[in-house]
């Protein structure tokens, strides 16, 4: 499910309970939009500075991980081409590619650690019951 990839939590200031939120719940917030809670459907947004700032590292964090797939995909393809044109043997091309693709899924494991967050939420001003 799409949802558990994001990893992105948030506390509903009506029932205290935690939201995993979903894609439409993200695009609310970043469009800075009230939305309903998954649990009491009470209206909630992100209002607070520095939980808005860190809602929107979330973006950077996704852009970082995009140019990194490039990167890697990249420095693969060129691996490839100077085996093909022989300033890399079979064996070194092999190497090369490998610890391309390892420091992806390190910077990936990273990346993953900091998208894990649970934004807190307050009560809608707009909209409110
Ligand atoms: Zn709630």
């Amino acid at each position: 499910m799409a949802v558990a990839t994001q990893g992105i939590q948030g506390r509903c200031a009506h029932c205290q309970r935690t939201l995993l939120l979903t894609p439409w719940q993200l695009n609310a917030i970043a469009i800075n939009e009230a939305f309903t809670c998954s649990h009491c459907q009470k209206n909630l947004q992100l209002s607070d500075p520095k939980q808005i700032r860190r809602f929107r590292s979330l973006d950077a964090l996704a852009m970082l991980k995009a140019s990194l797939l490039v990167m890697i995909c990249t420095a693969l393809l060129v691996a490839l081409v100077m085996e093909w044109v022989g300033m890399l043997s079979v064996v070194e091309q092999l190497n090369y590619s490998l610890l391309a693709i390892f420091v992806y899924f390190i910077a990936l494991h990273f990346a993953r650690q900091r998208q894990h967050m649970t934004l807190i939420f307050e009560a809608a001003r707009a909209h409110a019951d």
